[in-house]
């Protein structure tokens, strides 16, 4: 799993770093998330996530393939092609890469340019997409992964995390360590000051415990 933010040029970078199983590259799954991926949640989201990703690939590539076989509606007759997949923002019709929702029960797709604009390009939006709680996955022809079996692919999927939060979520992981630390400490204090009177554990007629006033 890599971080990487939405600044310019981040989200196009190819890397290799020593705990990644192969180099991470622009072809790789990509989850966007607006809050932070708490470690609870993290299972559940990511799940959907791939739900999400192989449902707009299907579309996507159904849409192709109707429109390779030239069953592009004549105008007025638009009924004959039953999902078009277009922007929720725009409803110009995407292109792959776009964004798809992971959350939406129906198919939420935004073009790029529309995400582009973030939070401003739904001042008119009242569609059931929560912009500051639905994750988007981003939708784009497979990479070289499209060779593997489909058990292998689902293994290597990998997402990534545009977020400004991810350090946010690291700080607050810390914050839980250290007090869980502290209490670890603070249960171990009072087990000494039990035992130090013989009322705790490893006490038994062979074994006494420490005595009193030897701690
Ligand atoms: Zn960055
Ligand atoms: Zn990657
Ligand atoms: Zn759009
Ligand atoms: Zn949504």
């Amino acid at each position: 799993m890599v971080n990487l933010c939405e600044e310019a040029g981040c989200l196009d970078v190819s890397l290799s770093r020593e705990d990644l199983s192969r180099p991470h590259d622009t072809t790789h799954d990509l989850l966007k998330v607006r809050y932070p991926l708490f470690t609870r949640e993290q299972g559940k989201r990511q799940r959907l996530a791939k739900q999400a990703l192989a449902r707009s690939r299907d579309i996507m590539h159904e849409y192709e393939s109707s429109l390779k076989e030239g069953a592009m509606p004549t105008p007025g007759d638009e009924s004959a092609l039953t999902n078009v997949p277009s922007c929720i923002l725009c409803h110009k019709t995407v292109m792959q890469p776009c964004w798809f929702c992971t959350h939406c029960e129906d198919d939420v797709f935004i073009c790029m340019s529309c995400d582009h604009q973030n939070e401003v390009a739904f001042a008119n939006y009242h569609g059931h997409h929560d912009y500051h709680i639905h994750d988007l996955v981003r939708c784009q022809k497979a990479g070289e992964d499209d060779e593997l079996p489909v058990e292998e692919r689902l293994a290597n999927l990998e997402e990534k995390f545009t977020t400004k939060f991810t350090t946010q979520e690291a700080a607050i992981k810390d914050l839980q360590d250290a007090v869980h630390e502290r209490l670890g400490r603070v249960e171990q204090m009072i087990q000494l000051m039990l035992t130090s009177k013989g009322l705790g554990n490893g006490t038994s007629p062979n074994n006494p415990g420490p005595k009193r006033g030897r701690i």
